[in-house]
């Protein structure tokens, strides 16, 4: 019996193009919702830009446009991702919209008549140059533990204690400078609290099979904290200035982001069924029926940064706003993505561009087969290695897998037209098939995508020695061995089916040129067809390459390792708002970003991607003072063995040297190099790459029409003079 599904991943914050991260969860859902689909179900999956909040408002006044500027520039990037990564939502929409609206005032006057919502008080930190209160994010200062200058409002990043932004030492606002001072103002409070709320939300975590166990665990936790720990309220109103949907019966006061970011989900549905596509893919009813209907399973797929919404905040919003609202079924937590066992940071510049992966010409499909074979149900980090990568693509993907259609059907096409015959062996073949699919399926379902890889790749090693040890090619030379080369190859053609059917969720493309191109289907592959022996078989066309190592040393090259303009990667960039919020403590959630940093850990954007890096904010002389700029003098430059863009520097600072890798290739000669000064960032930490640690970078300049130019001293700077 067909299922309903309404699918989600976490909504991106619209400030900057996708990253890595993104890529991923949309890659594990993607996988997932392809494999109902080919069951029969119905799946609805849709999306959307958060794009409400305090940084956006603020980015966009930095760069002399309206939010909604800034978030229409931001979602016009979004398809050639999407597309570029197989990616296949029905509908993607942004939290900015009417429906949204809507939805996020109905929701709220229902919590109030509920009796959840109440107002209180709120002394907060106000800049008054600025006029707006300031998240602690705005704020810095001298750490009261360790005395550390220029620590946000929230916690310390050198001793890691956690205070209040009161508790900072001379706090000044980032945004201005000023000395921020204390105000007061009265916030709407969602009584999370609530007996009602806790009782709901112990029953919701606990139900089996709904979340996690550790996930539901965490939950538990937070469910069961008392003391300081104790289940807090949440503050769900901002004072203006404030980009975000207005309260309805409190003049002046807005939404917090967090409040209507989830509700995205829903106005993304409700959009997308008044364009009519619901009903193209095979859902006649309102948007309302479907709903709050019971059999619609809604599954949400997020990043473990936020599970303190969406396992808290929203199904209680969503219980007590009451029908057509319904509590979500399950909602599915990945861990981060890591680039050779390092977390990705901005600042370090570790990363991987997806923009660039798919720029280089690098194909989707071997990104998806490798998140697929390394995902599976628990939060656990995946970790991407570039060696790793390579051995799975190229032994596994195409060593396996798609070398054995190529083998076998050159002897059918050649020596039988094409006609395919299992022989008496057929029902056998019928009974291992159906055996395999029925694995693969189970696996699927449970989101363990690397056991169904494996799985499916010990076939495919059992097809290629069976294959192997029949030898056709001895019998081919063989006239009176005709039948028995037509049932070997017809036996490793059937195999090949089966594995690319079992295969299409993750390589959507190929599964769909091996159903119309080999096999002659005039639709692609669902499930069942895992189970039918092919008749026959057309010539084989090329299906997919070997990953050449020279592509990766590209994808990691400008994944960050240079200063090729002067403002790339400055601290800057630690003020971005995608922040990461290391885990899923509420401290760190209730001050964290507008939404979804959904897998990676920052952003891998930056100078990578061609986004501009124009900060949100105003540099403060302070923040200029951190950054330790030093003449440097190039004592040596040579080129890296399988690098195209990069020369290895070897700079003197008078105390000491340092060892940097520079994407200046194009437009210098080691050899003239030598012994020139420049400028260096002395202070950035080293970043591992593929050819070894970097130590900071040099500084050039560069635009669209040329470039780079590094920078020089005047005559008389000496190495190591302190730049500023
Ligand atoms: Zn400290």
């Amino acid at each position: 019996m067909a299922e309903k599904f309404f699918v989600t991943t976490a909504l991106p914050y619209a400030n900057g193009p996708f990253h890595i991260g993104h890529i991923m969860e949309y890659i594990q859902a993607d996988i997932w919702v392809r494999f109902q689909r080919m069951l029969g179900h119905q799946v609805h999956f849709v999306g959307a830009d958060d794009a409400h909040g305090a940084p956006i408002m603020l980015k966009a006044e930095a760069e002399r446009i309206t939010p909604q500027e800034l978030v229409a520039r931001i979602a016009a990037g979004r398809p050639k991702y999407l597309r570029g990564f197989h990616i296949g939502f029905d509908h993607w929409h942004s939290t900015d919209s009417p429906e949204n609206v809507a939805l996020s005032q109905d929701i709220y006057r229902r919590l109030k008549a509920a009796g959840l919502v109440y107002s209180k008080p709120v002394e907060q930190f106000y800049d008054p140059v600025k006029g707006m209160f300031l998240a602690d994010r705005y704020i810095k200062g001298e750490c009261p533990n360790c005395h550390s200058k220029d620590q946000y409002g929230d916690a310390c990043e050198v001793c890691s204690s956690v205070y209040a932004p009161t508790d900072l030492i001379e706090p000044y606002s980032v945004l201005t400078g000023a000395k921020p001072v204390l105000s007061t103002s009265d916030h709407l409070f969602f009584r999370l609290s609530d007996p009602r709320c806790v009782d709901f939300l112990n029953a919701w975590t606990g139900a089996p099979g709904r979340l996690q166990p550790q996930v539901a665990n965490k939950a538990r936790e937070w469910l069961s904290g008392k003391g300081e720990q104790a289940l807090g309220d949440w503050d769900i109103s901002r004072d203006a200035p404030y980009f975000g949907i207005p309260i309805p019966d409190a003049p002046g006061k807005y939404f917090y982001v967090w409040l209507d970011a989830p509700i995205g989900y829903l106005a993304s549905l409700q959009s997308y069924f008044a364009s009519g596509k619901a009903k193209e893919n095979g859902e006649p009813r309102s948007f309302e029926e479907f709903l709050g209907a019971p059999d619609t399973r809604q599954i949400h797929f997020i990043g473990k940064d936020i599970i303190y919404f969406h396992t808290l905040f929203w199904p209680a919003m969503l219980k007590f706003a009451g029908p057509p609202y319904k509590v979500p079924d399950n909602v599915y937590v990945h861990g981060f993505i890591t680039v050779s066992g390092e977390k990705m940071s901005k600042s370090r510049g570790t990363g991987i561009s997806p923009l660039r992966y798919l720029d280089i010409g690098m194909n989707p499909e071997w990104l998806r087969y490798y998140i697929a074979a390394k995902l599976n149900a628990n939060v656990e980090d995946l970790d991407f290695n570039p060696d790793d990568f390579i051995a799975r693509i190229n032994s596994d993907l195409i060593g396996k897998y798609v070398n054995i259609a190529s083998r076998a059907a050159n002897f059918i096409t050649r020596h039988f037209e094409g006609a395919l015959d299992c022989g008496a062996g057929t029902e056998a073949l019928r009974r291992q098939a159906a055996d395999l699919a029925q694995q693969v399926r189970e696996s699927y379902a449970a989101r363990e995508f690397g056991r169904a890889m494996r799985e499916i790749m010990a076939h495919a090693d059992r097809i290629n020695q069976d294959f192997d040890a029949r030898q056709p090619w001895v019998l081919a030379k063989d006239p009176a061995r005709r039948s028995e080369l037509q049932e070997i190859c017809s036996r490793t053609l059937y195999g090949f089916k089966l594995l690319s059917v079992l295969l299409t969720p993750v390589l959507p493309e190929v599964g769909g040129r091996v159903a119309r191109e080999l096999f002659g289907l005039d639709r692609p592959f669902r499930w069942p067809d895992a189970l039918e022996p092919p008749q026959r078989v057309n010539s084989y066309q090329h299906l997919m390459t070997r990953v050449d190592p020279k592509q990766l040393d590209a994808l990691f090259e400008t994944a960050g390792p240079v200063a090729a303009s002067g403002t790339a990667a400055t601290p800057a960039a630690e003020h971005a708002p995608g922040r990461a919020s290391s885990g899923a403590k509420p401290a760190a959630a209730k001050s964290g970003p507008g939404s979804s940093a959904s897998g990676a850990a920052g952003a891998a954007a930056g100078s990578a991607t061609g986004e501009s890096t124009a900060s949100a904010v105003t540099l403060s002389i302070d923040e200029f003072k951190r950054l330790d700029l030093r003449v440097a003098r190039i004592v040596a430059a040579e080129h890296v063995a399988g690098a195209d863009k990069l020369l290895k520097l070897t700079l003197d600072l008078g105390t000491a040297t340092r060892t940097v890798f520079a994407g200046i290739k194009s437009a210098y000669d080691p050899a003239a190099l030598t012994g020139r000064l420049t400028v260096m960032v002395a202070n950035l930490a080293p970043r591992k790459m593929k050819f070894g640690i970097s130590e900071g970078m040099v500084l050039a300049a560069s635009n669209e029409s040329g470039g780079p130019y590094l920078l020089s001293p005047d005559s008389g700077a000496t190495p190591g003079m302190r730049v500023s």
